[in-house]
């Protein structure tokens, strides 16, 4: 087969060299891990500074890894090689695959029979909705016309936020980045899964839309792009369908970028990752020796796994 031709931009970033952590002296941080602190502080203590580190896998979690992996496996067919090859995967045994081997991977239990029913039920519906719904990568946001090139899936980004502690160093992965050649532009893509789609208030959420404003950020400085020729963007899929309310349609995929983009969103999930890294690091990179406050709540403690261990949280709440 021919090897296409990628536009410079693209073989740009493919080859960047991606600075290395050493782990010897050096802590990596993550948005999981500012998300987990702003909930609960002591919930990261326990998890990332103590090395309580509990197997937090579920059902949930499981379901995610595994239509993650679906989801990229036909974007990579579609861009690399045919939309008709992508079309022609199996993507229910491919994800059962990917599902079966995650599970057996990180969970520590069987997973509880009706938890497994309803994943069953509802993964063929959102795969054949998925099929039958999937022009909408090809022609999104397209308007100068020329075709959108998958850069990479899973792209690492790998730098220290903040210069007067350069041992604490941002690692995180990008699901799906694509550059659109004729008009310059760069998309990346967040993957997120959910049993019910995102309610307004989700979508309103300034600590979820923080991720994506940070890959932003992160994306322009190390690859040294402008703000305006890179758009975030979030994919939902739902579990249940979730129904429009002016049309009465039902869909299992949506996608979400109506929300402010620029410098000030960007900086103020800059001060959000900031505050976490000046509140738990010392300058040299060593975690910070102190107790953290615990945020006890009936839904935060949820998916703590020490909300029962009364040794290392005794105000967690039990479900
Ligand atoms: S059980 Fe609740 S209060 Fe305790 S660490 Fe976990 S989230 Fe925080």
């Amino acid at each position: 087969m021919v090897k296409k031709q990628l536009p410079p931009l693209v073989t740009s970033i493919k080859s960047h060299k991606l600075q290395e952590i050493n782990y010897a002296y050096q802590k990596s941080i993550s948005y999981s891990q500012m998300s987990m602190f702003n909930k609960c502080p002591k919930q990261w203590q326990l998890q990332y500074r103590d090395g309580h580190m509990e197997n937090t896998s579920n059902v949930h979690t499981v379901f995610g890894t595994a239509m993650h992996e679906t989801l990229q496996n036909w974007c990579d067919v579609a861009f690399n090689q045919s939309v008709t090859a992508a079309n022609k995967i199996n993507l229910l045994d491919y994800f059962w695959e990917a599902f079966f081997k995650d599970a057996k991977k990180n969970l520590t239990k069987a997973l509880p029979k009706e938890e497994f029913l309803a994943v069953e039920n509802d993964v063929p519906t959102i795969l054949d909705y998925f099929t039958k719904n999937n022009g909408w990568i090809f022609s999104r946001g397209n308007k100068k016309g020329g075709k959108w090139t998958l850069v990479d899936i899973e792209l690492p980004v790998v730098l220290s936020p903040n210069f007067n502690y350069s041992n604490v160093v941002y690692k995180g992965y990008l699901d799906l980045v694509f550059y659109h050649e004729r008009s310059n532009q760069i998309k990346i893509i967040d993957i997120k899964t959910s049993t019910k789609g995102w309610n307004k208030w989700q979508k309103k959420d300034d600590s979820k839309q923080a991720q994506l404003l940070l890959y932003k950020k992160f994306f322009m400085e190390q690859f040294n792009i402008p703000m305006n020729n890179i758009e975030v963007e979030f994919i939902i899929f739902s579990r249940q369908a979730k129904e429009n309310p002016y049309s009465g349609a039902k869909t299992h995929v949506e996608t979400f970028s109506s929300f402010a983009q620029g410098k000030n969103k960007i900086n103020k999930a800059w001060k959000q990752l900031n505050n976490f890294i000046i509140e738990c690091f010392e300058t040299n990179g060593k975690y910070k020796d102190k107790e953290y406050e615990a945020k006890p709540d009936k839904w935060g403690c949820t998916f703590c796994p020490f909300k029962d261990n009364k040794l290392l949280c005794e105000v967690g709440v039990s479900s």
